[in-house]
């Protein structure tokens, strides 16, 4: 069987240099789906949104033909391709994420603006995609071979290293600058922060605090107690900057 193939835009990034931006040609024994065809080439499926064959859409189950033309497109792309079928709706509404282990940071600064996201340092590659498929969350990696577990569905590359570029980089492909509900959520815990009403628990709060604030939040999971200090103050200059280079983004594109 001898196919052409062609990636599309950051799809590229997988492809050794020599098959980047261009048609290819791939041969190999036997029938395959699309799907095994594109994850032979060491792309993600679930990077994948849209897999033309010879112009019209199929899906990850299509076996490939003798001689078939096939163009594989990017989650996200933003290229008209209203008249086709996408493999997957449009991004989930509420974007819940879970995170591998070397991405802690990054799991912090995602609570931060809001986003549900599970992280845990005992999580290993397994429970990691059981979690993403049973709770239908985004699998967020640097470890391409994760995301190619037959039971994720939802999962990107994180391609940057640095934390803060990271959270831009994950805000941007799935367009979430504007969902974002910052100090919502408990960084260390994940769980819901809401404003503290009635009794305050002193023993909860430095008496140095107490003499200039009275107003506090807790945490709905694990119950620690936030207040606008100057860690606040710092923490507000930081998503002030990531909000304005998100709209200037925005207005670009
Ligand atoms: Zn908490």
């Amino acid at each position: 069987m001898r196919v052409f193939v062609r990636f599309y835009e950051e799809l590229n990034d997988f492809l050794p240099v020599a098959k980047q931006k261009c048609e290819f040609e791939v041969v190999f024994p036997g029938t395959r789906s699309v799907k095994d065809l594109i994850e032979s080439q060491g792309v993600p499926h679930v990077e994948v949104d849209l897999i033309l064959a010879n112009g019209e859409s199929v899906g990850f189950d299509y076996l490939v033909q003798d001689g078939d033309r096939i163009s594989v497109y990017p989650m996200f792309e933003s290229i008209d391709i209203a008249p086709v079928t996408r493999l997957r709706p449009a991004p989930l509404r509420e974007m819940r994420f879970v995170l591998d282990v070397h991405l802690r940071k990054l799991a912090r600064y995602l609570r931060l603006f809001g986003f549900d996201v599970l992280f845990d340092a005992s999580f290993d590659d397994a429970v990691l995609a059981e979690i993403s498929a049973r709770q239908k969350r985004v699998l967020l990696t640097r470890d391409r071979g994760l995301l190619m577990r037959r039971i994720v569905e939802r999962g990107l590359i994180v391609r940057n290293t640095d934390p803060k570029m990271q959270l831009h980089e994950v805000l941007m492909r799935l367009d979430l600058y504007s969902s974002c509900k910052p100090f919502s959520r408990c960084l260390d815990c994940n769980g819901l922060v809401q404003p503290l009403e009635g009794d305050i628990p002193l023993t909860h709060i430095p008496a140095g605090v107490y003499a200039w604030c009275r107003e506090f939040y807790r945490c709905t999971g694990c119950g620690k107690i936030y207040w606008k200090g100057s860690h606040y103050e710092k923490l507000k200059g930081f998503v002030k900057t990531v909000r304005e280079i998100g709209l200037a983004r925005e207005k670009k594109s």
